[in-house]
């Protein structure tokens, strides 16, 4: 009797202590100080970029350049099913998971031990989507109980990350009007801050922020002049002055599309996104530098306002969207430590501007060509234009004059993240040596309908390559080394302290380079073509590293004359993991 008694308590203890540890659970998870401190922190990967910088640099050393060649593989776990296309997604890594996106704004979560998959969300998408550039999906955010992603249709939708079960979902934007999203929103202090992609659409750009918890608007700034900025349901003033650099109503369909998301600096507090292309492409119909399309804006991640710009293409003539990500670093250039943030802009140059006022401190060219400019002038931090690239303006009904121009509007560098290595002080470039032939024709806005005014084919210009992985030396503007690839290179990089640099290939590889000297080191076969970038962390006292594999993204849907270095490439959708064996 007593006994029993003593049993009946027992499991009642045991009932209570359950009932008690399941909602505790579920809230747990990942603090925006947890996120903030994310570089440091070998454990988990909480952030795209692995770290509110985004340096994509781990400071681990167990995989190092002497060992690295030992690198196998641990499991590899399929997204299934007949949606396949580009797999762009940098995995997140949290308490024994590996959430993935795929294609067709899909999310994973995987058993980081074992590959087992854990549970899927696909969200339904309308048939009327326009992405311009494949169905891709960059990767999710992490914060508490939630995993946040974009999709095709312009939704922001919350997940529980131990179900897959939807918390909230929140429409960003029309996407019958053109608008889409891609692109991994980043955390800040309880806010989810994310943009938007259309540019080809005659959209307009926007930056927002919403509570983590219940995804209402905070605030929201257009990056296209004479649009109102929003904060707490109220109007909170005009991006720039109206019609200083836009004539007419043109701003209403400018562009500027915020289709990469941002990084932060916790010591400025500022935010940091880059903005696409003006629209139309046709840049005869748009006289005056259309602020703040192709720029890197400055942003207070509190209010929305535009702390400062710098724009990297002014009047872009040439899809020079300047999205690319704005990574902070430190340095010390002429004797004096200096707060920087670096850029590898598509137009073919690398900026370091000082990321405390965005005043322009350097320009250097890392492709083989730039035909549009001659160099940045270093009193304005204007480009030196070569006039005579810019393509002509349509007579009546007539294209304009056609121009070969160098890079390709596919960028010297476009979407794929680059890496900044603490160890070495040098970045590494993902980039594309390219160029196209392009001429301007008339057009006229329509919602929903392309808005380019423009026609283009992409032809190689060097004989034995198109991607290249390039080492530039930030301080100097010197390339240290390059790796030439014969296909584009269109996946992120990924650093270490272990002397290492990582990144994929169309061909297939994960490739390991020395980082010091750009010699490859290790390159394993992931049966397809790999657009992703790579994470490493620590689990179980070994070293991890993990990428996307699955060929797709932009090069196949525009490469024109260099498809025929990557026609026989397979699709797929899988995710590998790797260590070196046990001894
Ligand atoms: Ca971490
Ligand atoms: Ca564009």
């Amino acid at each position: 009797m007593k006994s029993r008694l003593k049993r009946g308590l027992g499991s009642l203890a045991m009932t209570v202590a359950i009932a008690f540890a399941a909602p505790v659970m579920a809230a747990d998870g990942p603090t925006s100080q947890d996120i903030l401190n994310d570089a440091q922190s070998t454990g988990d990967v909480l952030s795209y970029g692995l770290g509110p910088w985004a340096q994509r640099f781990s400071p681990m050393t167990q995989v190092n350049s002497d060992n690295v060649a030992g690198l196998v593989p641990v499991f590899a776990s399929s997204l299934g099913g007949e949606k396949q296309r580009g797999q762009e997604s940098q995995p997140l890594v949290y308490d024994g998971t590996i959430y993935v996106t795929g294609s067709y704004s899909r999310v994973f979560a995987f058993d980081s031990h074992t590959g087992e998959k854990k549970w899927e969300y696909d969200a339904r998408l309308p048939d009327g989507i326009m992405p311009c550039c494949d169905v891709v999906n960059r990767g999710a955010a992490i914060h508490g109980d939630k995993i946040i992603f974009a999709t095709l249709d312009a939704h922001l939708i919350a997940l529980n990350r131990l179900t897959g079960k939807v918390i909230w979902n929140k429409t960003i934007a029309d996407y019958q009007a053109g608008y889409s999203a891609t692109a991994a929103p980043l955390i800040v202090n309880d806010k989810v801050i994310y943009g938007n992609s259309g540019g080809e659409f005659g959209i307009v750009g926007r930056v927002e922020a919403r509570d983590v918890n219940t995804g209402e608007l905070i605030w929201s700034r257009p990056t296209v002049e004479g649009n109102i900025g929003m904060l707490n349901g109220k109007p909170n003033g005009m991006t720039g002055t109206l019609n200083a650099s836009w004539p007419g109503d043109m701003w209403k369909t400018g562009g500027g599309a915020t289709w990469l998301g941002g990084t932060y600096d916790p010591g400025t507090n500022l935010i940091y996104i880059g903005t696409g292309n003006p629209g139309p492409w046709n840049s005869n119909m748009r006289p005056g530098d259309n602020l703040y399309t192709a720029s890197t804006l400055a942003i207070d991640p509190d209010t929305g306002v535009i702390k400062w710009h710098y724009q990297t293409t002014p009047h872009d003539g040439w899809d020079f969207d300047g999205v690319n990500e704005f990574i902070p670093f430190d340095a010390t250039i002429g004797g004096k430590p200096m707060k920087l943030g670096a850029k590898a802009d598509r137009n073919g140059y690398f900026f370091v501007l000082d990321r405390t006022n965005g005043k322009f401190i350097s320009a250097n060219k890392f492709v083989m060509e730039t035909t549009w400019a001659n160099g940045y002038n270093p009193k304005t931090g204007r480009p030196n234009f070569i006039d005579e690239d810019r393509p002509g303006a349509p007579n009546g009904a007539e294209k304009g004059k056609t121009v070969f121009a160098s890079p390709s509007f596919l960028g010297g560098k476009n979407w794929m993240p680059m890496a900044y290595s603490q160890a070495t002080g040098l970045f590494y470039i993902p980039s594309n040596d390219w160029g196209m032939d392009i001429w301007n024709e008339p057009i006229a806005y329509k919602k929903g309908a392309a808005y380019l005014g423009a026609e283009f084919t992409i032809k190689p210009i060097a004989p034995d390559h198109i991607g290249v992985l390039r080492a530039m030396d930030p301080t100097t503007g010197k390339i240290v080394w390059e790796y030439k690839n014969k296909a584009p290179l269109w996946g992120g990089v990924l650093t270490t302290a272990g002397n290492l640099v990582f990144t994929g290939t169309p061909e297939g590889y994960l490739k390991a380079f020395d980082a010091k000297t750009g010699k490859e080191l290790w390159k394993f076969q992931t049966g397809s073509g790999v657009v992703g970038s790579p994470i490493t962390w620590e689990q179980d006292g070994e070293q991890y590293i993990a990428v996307m594999s699955g060929w797709g993204g932009a090069v196949p849907l525009w490469g024109g004359e260099v498809a025929k270095t990557f026609k026989d490439i397979s699709q797929g959708g899988s995710l590998w993991v790797f260590k070196l064996p046990k001894h």
